[in-house]
């Protein structure tokens, strides 16, 4: 099964993505946590990617598109996979086509969450260094220093300061949104889950739409 979970940055993609695709027992493939990787080892996509990433803005299609087609061509793929944050531009969404053909996925999980809800969960987010995510509201934000799950310091993304959120919402409006067009007129199963409540819940409603 070949899936993509869309939405704005915020939504819970990354932490419901990493849920079901254990349920399924397919890869979770993040473009965003690859380029993360990338800029953390300093290889030649990673410093092409650093400021551009820090400035919330969209690396090169040309960059991310062979990233992805080199990840997607292991054997852990073979059966399936499940995309977050790729595509996020009609270019990359065209390349994938092209790879997997008849639009490029089987069906495409679309996580609804409002701006404002956007704003308060990316403000207050948290990370370690393993892709533990907090949020400052969480109970489990005790000490606010290391994870309560691997001990890691936490830290904030410096892509989540806030003036960078507000520019990765315009691009996501402006670029990555039409995706849901564009899977719309290839046919592709769309299923649109509400994102704010428990996340157990969304798990859940995730789980039951991918099975009918
Ligand atoms: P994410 O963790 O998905 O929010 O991604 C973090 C950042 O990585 C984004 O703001 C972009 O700068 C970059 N990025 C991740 N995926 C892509 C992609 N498919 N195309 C271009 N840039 C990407």
């Amino acid at each position: 099964m070949r899936l993509l979970f869309l939405g704005p940055p915020g939504a819970g993609k990354g932490t419901q993505a990493k849920r079901v695709a254990g349920n399924l027992g397919i890869p979770h493939i993040a473009t965003g946590d690859m380029l993360r990787q990338a800029v953390s080892e300093g290889t030649d996509l990673g410093l092409k990617a650093r400021a551009i990433m820090e400035r919330g803005d969209l690396v090169p299609d040309d960059l991310v598109i062979a990233m992805l087609l080199d990840r997607v061509a292991h054997d852990d793929a073979t059966d399936g996979f499940i995309l977050d944050g790729f595509p996020r531009t009609i270019a990359q969404a065209e390349a994938l086509e092209d790879r997997f053909g008849d639009g490029g996925l089987d069906a495409a999980v679309v996580i609804d969450v409002d701006s404002e809800e956007i704003v308060r969960r990316i403000s207050g987010r948290r990370v370690c260094g393993n892709g533990h995510v907090f949020h400052v509201d969480d109970p489990r934000w005790v000490d606010g220093e290391k994870c309560d799950q691997c001990g890691e310091p936490i830290y904030q993304r410096e892509d989540d300061y806030a003036s960078t959120v507000r520019n990765r919402l315009n691009v996501y409006r402006d670029l990555t949104e039409p995706l849901i067009a564009f899977y719309g007129d290839q046919g592709t199963t769309m299923h649109v889950i509400d994102g704010v409540g428990d996340p157990d819940s969304i798990t859940e409603s995730i789980m039951t739409a991918l099975r009918q």
